[in-house]
């Protein structure tokens, strides 16, 4: 039975990249790389990137983090609440580590200074999404704490963020504004936190008056676009899911690639571009899918699940849409069953 490829096109990254930074202008791309780059691998996605000039990356967690330390020595973010061991580990490596909760924030700079390695912390205002961050109410007393600890020389405060729910332009407006007030009281106490962050692909490619002096931006980058989205200009997806058919059944072909490289099952009625054109998916098994066939379909023949094709474009963004999800679930699936060919 045939194995199942994503192949990734550097160039298409590449391009990806300089379409993201040129429409942030002024604000700094973060590149987030979670979930091994939505799908694609972080190892290859870090050099291209540097070399392409991003000097901020996003981990989201410690682990992930020290994988992009390993890789580049530009600034590394990670924001997720971690472990006393993970911590240590960032801090000796100079992750930045972002904080949304006070204890959190004692175990740092406890770390810190035990250490003795003064580290970088981004302080997270809850805007309203409700996961994690320091409420408005608690921001003064959490930035009493992290001042204190930056005059002793064990941190320093170096950015605030939070992350906009992107539900409605009045609730991401509202959002900005408790952003704004939180920076603003961050400053009037002393502190100069430099980096800026509050939005990711969808705000910061829509609303520029919402970016701050940076931009934590994961999707666009590798081409997803969001739910219910448009088609952006100057980017594409970066990857092909391709599978080969292994058998021509009558009216059917089946090719190898099934729930269990992570196709989702009810993804069964969408269209995959094949040889003879768009075609439905029949049924999708544990290690294979059943296709309608095609005048002349043949074993061997590729079949394209998603991505730029032949035969037009399916994205796995609309593949999402069928099971009410975003495009870089379908990508964050797939296991390392499914071979990652890395293309120019
Ligand atoms: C995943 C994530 C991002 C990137 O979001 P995209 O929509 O993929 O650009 C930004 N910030 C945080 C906190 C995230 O978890």
């Amino acid at each position: 039975m045939s194995t199942p490829v994503l192949e990734i096109s550097r160039g298409a990254f590449r391009a990806n990249l300089a379409a993201v930074r040129a429409r942030l202008g002024e604000s700094q791309l973060m590149l987030v790389m979670k979930d091994d780059a939505y799908g694609h691998g972080i190892d290859w996605a870090v050099s291209e990137a540097e070399a392409a000039g991003v000097s901020w990356f996003g981990g989201y967690d410690i682990p992930t983090a020290l994988r992009i330390r390993a890789l580049t020595s530009q600034r590394v973010y990670a924001w997720a609440t971690s472990s006393a061991s993970e911590v240590e580990a960032a801090i000796r490596a100079g992750i930045e580590l972002g904080i949304g909760s006070t204890a959190y924030l004692a175990a740092v700079i406890a770390r810190a200074e035990l250490l003795g390695i003064r580290t970088a912390l981004h302080l997270k205002i809850d805007t309203g999404l409700h996961r994690n961050g320091f409420r408005p109410e608690d921001w003064a007393a959490a930035v009493g704490i992290a001042r204190a600890a930056e005059e002793r020389g064990s941190v320093r405060i170096a950015g605030v963020w939070s992350h906009l729910a992107e539900a409605s332009d009045e609730e991401d407006d509202a959002a900005q504004a408790v952003f704004l007030e939180a920076v603003r009281h961050l400053e009037a106490v002393g502190g100069t936190p430099e980096a800026l962050h509050l939005t990711a692909s969808a705000a910061a490619w829509w609303r520029p008056e919402l970016r701050g002096t940076l931009s934590r931006i994961g999707a666009f980058c590798y081409g997803i676009r969001s739910a219910d989205g448009p088609v952006l200009d100057g980017l594409s997806l970066i990857s092909r899911l391709v599978a080969t058919v292994d058998a021509v059944e009558g009216d059917t072909v089946r090719v190898g690639l099934g729930a269990f490289h992570g196709l989702p099952s009810v993804l069964q009625g969408a269209e995959v571009a094949t040889p003879g054109g768009l075609r439905r998916i029949v049924r999708i098994d544990g290690d294979a899918t059943t296709v309608a066939a095609w005048p002349g379909a043949r074993i061997g023949d590729r079949v394209i699940v998603f991505g730029p094709g032949d035969d037009g474009e399916s994205d796995a963004t609309a593949l999402a849409e069928r099971m009410d999800t975003v495009g870089e679930e379908i990508l964050t699936r797939l296991t390392p069953a499914v071979s990652r060919l890395l293309g120019p």
